[in-house]
């Protein structure tokens, strides 16, 4: 018997960015997200790792940020996430136009199967993306003019820049679990069954190699739901012709990685065990935290790291 293997969608996606405060006021005081992480990259203890999620950063609200001061800027382009979609309530839509027109924000509307999206930018160049959907839980966090009824619920999903389309969209569809909903013009859509972060929409074309660097998405992690279905799934990509790392701790999940044909960095991660790990459900993003390994370095770690403080941002316009 063949297993089918469905990852429920999206768990978290990760970028590169300049500036941490910068990155803070973007997420935290525009977009109203909950910083529920403030860690180190765990490979370069020198940068922070901060994670920006729903009340509890649950798997598909989760966007995480290395900011690296005065790194380059990046291109996006095939091989990466080209815009990450952010999904909010129903009726919410002017709500959020005006939000980023209060904050000087220049943005486009534009639509793909039917739906309206308001797309911009972050300061660093990121593209994101705003979409209405009914699906989805409501957001439990308010936060600097953002109330929760108003609130982004997580991710909508993602638009993919794959440099080889077709082998990328045979991986979301007969590796990945993913089921094929639609073609429209220029996309295909593929839907996977979690009821946030489940909408990935695929240019059909080849999308030209794009640069990393800020303002790019390092790579995009799908879910896997314990430790045992991680091994699985290791296992299950390895047999498809993907080249697995070893899994990997990331502290808040499990991790394994691969580069799919398309050039995209795909993880795995696992829903568990999740950001109050180590912090009080309503402390979190707190503290810098730091896993075991690198507590006997705290001090010159926090020396080496400039403050960074959630605030709420008055618009600039
Ligand atoms: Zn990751």
């Amino acid at each position: 018997m063949t297993v089918q293997y469905q990852t429920a969608g999206i768990h978290h996606i990760t970028a590169f960015v300049r500036d941490a405060q910068a990155n803070v006021d973007f997420y935290a005081g525009v977009l109203g997200l909950r910083l529920v992480k403030k860690t180190i990259n765990f490979d370069a203890p020198e940068v922070y790792h901060l994670y920006f999620g729903d009340q509890q950063g649950s798997p598909g609200t989760i966007i995480t940020f290395f900011p690296w001061p005065n790194s380059r800027k990046g291109r996006v382009g095939g091989g990466q996430v080209g815009v990450t979609t952010y999904v909010v309530p129903a009726g919410s839509f002017s709500f959020w136009a005006d939000r980023l027109q209060q904050f000087g924000i220049a943005y486009e509307q534009t639509t793909r199967f039917g739906e309206t999206f308001l797309q911009f930018e972050d300061r660093d160049g990121l593209k994101l993306e705003i979409v209405e959907r009914e699906a989805g839980a409501p957001s439990q966090w308010a936060f600097g003019g953002v109330p929760a009824d108003k609130a982004i619920k997580g991710f909508g999903g993602a638009i993919l820049y794959s440099t080889a389309p077709e082998r990328t969209a045979d991986l979301l569809e007969h590796v990945m679990g993913l089921r094929k909903v639609g073609q429209e013009g220029l996309y295909a859509r593929y839907q996977s069954t979690a009821d946030i972060g489940n909408i990935i929409d695929l240019p059909v074309n080849p999308v030209a190699a794009g640069v990393g660097g800020a303002g790019t998405v390092h790579h995009i992690a799908w879910r896997a739901v314990d430790d045992a279905e991680h091994a699985r799934w290791r296992t299950h990509v390895e047999q498809s012709g993907f080249h697995p790392t070893p899994i990997v701790d990331r502290q808040y999940f499990n991790a394994l990685y691969f580069r799919e044909a398309g050039g995209i960095l795909f993880e795995i991660a696992t829903d568990p065990p999740g950001f109050a790990r180590d912090e009080e459900p309503d402390a979190l993003g707190e503290k810098l935290m730091l896993p075991e390994w690198f507590e006997p370095k705290r001090e010159i770690i926090e020396s080496n790291l400039t403050p960074i403080t959630v605030r709420e941002l008055e618009g600039n316009q």
